[in-house]
């Protein structure tokens, strides 16, 4: 049986990744700060079927020790400050666990575990200001936060360990993904909350956003500029790509991403159809919510992902606002049967 240990495996992706390789036949072993692991989170379901190894991206004597107790074969590194907006609060803390947390883990792989193979979690946001379009692995990297210039240097290391030390490293430039599992204050999830929201009839959310404010107030959903456009894929189909990348005979860096824009109109669309309501009744854009683009438009060329892993996205952008709106419907439900 083989054995993979998971950074990040109470994230959005760790949690779908845990999944995917158990029915594998993986055994599955995870890394997790000790106060994450015992509040709900997206891994809670798989308590009693994978390995909890408690630790901390920022200390190197847990990575060490998490790599000797799962003596993993694959090692999927996902573990991240991973709020671009956030980390210009937080840019040491970023960098402390983003760039050196993902140094100190090759570091642990050259020497406790040579032999594993470890996918490494880059971002589209690496591309930053780029005046290419689409983005493909040869597109020079402009960063324009503090977490893509993290992501960046931990991308470089990556490839300066395979060279240099024979390691079987691979890098994923993952662009924007998205699923229920979305924490609430990404803004597709809020679009999928707001469209939730509506079909019950909540007039005043009971989940705040960043402000202190319902999200849904009034019956609105406030939102910045609806014409900004991302490549937006479903989650579920990245972690296949990951777990493909381990599959080949050499480490390499792959582009993954769909390979279409959609504006936030859109979403604000097929998110409010699918609950049979017209978004412009209930979506209101806040001129005070405008931000300034940090990143020029991304949109992927994963044209090396589809020939060399054979992999595609199999869940279309509307069935992923449709599989998110239904999820917030029933977490919405149980708030409110709760509160009775
Ligand atoms: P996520 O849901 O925010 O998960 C991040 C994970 O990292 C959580 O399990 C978190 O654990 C863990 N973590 C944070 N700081 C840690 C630390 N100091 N020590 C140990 N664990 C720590 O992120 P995601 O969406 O699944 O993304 C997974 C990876 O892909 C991240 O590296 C992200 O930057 C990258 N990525 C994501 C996207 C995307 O669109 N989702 C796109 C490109 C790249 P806690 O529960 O303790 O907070």
């Amino acid at each position: 049986m083989k054995r993979a240990l998971i950074t990040g495996i109470t994230g959005q992706d760790g949690s779908f990744l845990a999944e995917f390789l158990l029915e594998q036949g993986y055994e599955v072993f995870g890394l997790v700060r000790r106060e994450s692991w015992y509040r709900p989170n997206n891994a809670s379901h798989l308590a009693d079927k994978v390995h909890i190894l408690f630790g901390d991206m920022s200390e190197g004597i847990d990575i060490s020790s998490a790599l000797q107790d799962a003596k993993p074969d694959e090692i999927y590194n996902l573990a991240s400050q991973s709020r671009p907006g956030e980390s210009w609060a937080r840019a040491p803390e970023t960098l402390m666990i983003n760039g050196m947390g993902a140094i100190r883990l090759f570091e642990g792989v050259r020497h406790a575990c040579p032999k594993a193979r470890v996918y490494h979690a880059s971002s589209s946001e690496m591309f930053g200001r780029t005046n290419i379009i689409p983005q493909n692995e040869d597109t020079p990297f402009n960063p324009a936060n503090p977490y893509a210039a993290a992501k960046v240097y931990a991308h470089q290391m990556v490839r300066i360990y395979r060279e240099s030390y024979g390691l079987f490293i691979s890098s994923g430039i993952l662009f924007n993904h998205e699923s229920e599992r979305r924490p609430l204050h990404f803004v597709t999830q809020k679009i999928a909350y707001g469209a939730a929201c509506a079909k019950l009839g909540v007039l005043n959310s009971l989940d705040l956003n960043e402000c202190g404010h319902p999200i849904v107030s009034e019956g609105k959903l406030a939102l910045g500029n609806l014409e900004i456009s991302r490549d937006w894929g479903y989650a579920v189909d990245f972690v296949k790509a990951m777990w493909l990348m381990l599959q080949q005979e050499q480490p390499d860096d792959f582009v993954v991403g769909t390979g279409e824009l959609h504006t936030l109109r859109q979403l604000c669309q097929f998110a409010y159809e699918h609950v049979g309501l017209g978004w412009q009744d209930h979506v209101v854009s806040d001129p005070a919510l405008v931000r300034p683009l940090e990143t020029s438009q991304t949109l992927a060329d994963a044209s090396k992902a589809r020939h060399v892993l054979n992999w595609q996205p199999t869940v279309t952008f509307e069935q992923m606002v449709g599989k998110m709106v239904d999820a917030q419907i029933v977490r919405i439900e149980l708030q409110l049967r709760d509160r009775k």
